[in-house]
């Protein structure tokens, strides 16, 4: 018996993703990120629905500035990494890779994602067929590696991409063109990719965000993922080389595109 609940997107700042997940029998939500209070609580106030937790991904102000004005309207239990609980906003709960955060009857299987920052987490929905990544695994993309190693963003990488195809991939920007530009560079005769970058346009010229994604539309078409397609090493010129020294190259090539 499928669970029943609401998976919300909620534009924030410029470019930035928050998410409201409802368990519908017990009416618990639980907000991903809060990059400004404004729009959350418009998207709450509309939908007359209180807060019962927040999970926070990792301490950029990008994704956590909004906390303190949001609680003032909406209190929850704020949860969040133990490995950055000392530049993370104050935690109720601090949580570390295997740990389950419970939401009605919705269960979060907590994920270290370390590459973006050493200590971002993601939290996987299994009932609710979603997981949400924010600066790990991106529309087409990865997060830029602030903190961590190239060999670290690829195990986190490989943690997502081992998770059920049709998980929908809740990240945190809405970077997906200029991500797709770049795809095109190192898979140009993808024909999957050369198909997403024309819906990606398609969307973004009428507006519309191109975050969440399918896992496995991700597979099919996200280069950060795809380190052992042969296509990919043939255009990089290597053929020979491990999956981890074709992710750190396809991340250098990002970062000077
Ligand atoms: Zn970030
Ligand atoms: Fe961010």
């Amino acid at each position: 018996d499928a669970m029943a609940f609401d998976l919300v997107t909620i534009p924030c700042l410029s470019d930035n993703y928050a998410f409201l997940l409802r368990d519908h029998d017990s009416g618990a939500v639980a907000l991903i990120d809060v990059p400004e209070a404004a729009p959350i609580m418009a998207e709450l106030d509309r939908r007359g629905w209180t807060l019962s937790q927040v999970w926070l991904t990792h301490h950029h102000p990008d994704h956590v500035q909004g906390l303190a004005e949001l609680l003032t309207r909406f209190p929850a239990e704020v949860i969040g990494a133990k490995a950055d609980a000392h530049r993370l906003p104050p935690l109720d709960r601090d949580v570390a890779e295997g740990d389950t955060v419970e939401l009605g009857a919705l269960k979060a299987e907590v994920l270290d994602v370390s590459g973006h920052t050493v200590g971002h987490i993601a939290f996987h929905v299994p009932d609710a067929k979603a997981a949400f990544t924010a600066d790990s695994l991106m529309a087409l993309g990865c997060g830029r590696l602030f903190e961590g190693t190239p060999a670290q963003m690829w195990d986190s990488l490989q943690k997502l991409a081992a998770l059920p195809g049709d998980t929908t991939i809740c990240s945190g920007h809405e970077y997906t063109a200029a991500n797709a530009k770049f795809a095109l560079t190192v898979d140009p005769d993808n024909p999957a990719l050369i198909s997403r970058a024309k819906d990606i346009d398609s969307a973004r010229a009428k507006g519309q965000p191109t975050v969440p994604s399918p896992l496995s539309l991700e597979l099919e078409t996200n280069p950060f993922l795809r380190p052992a397609d042969p296509a990919i090493r043939a255009t990089l010129g290597m053929p020979d080389a491990t999956d981890t020294e074709v992710f750190t190259e396809i991340r250098r090539r990002k970062d000077q595109f």
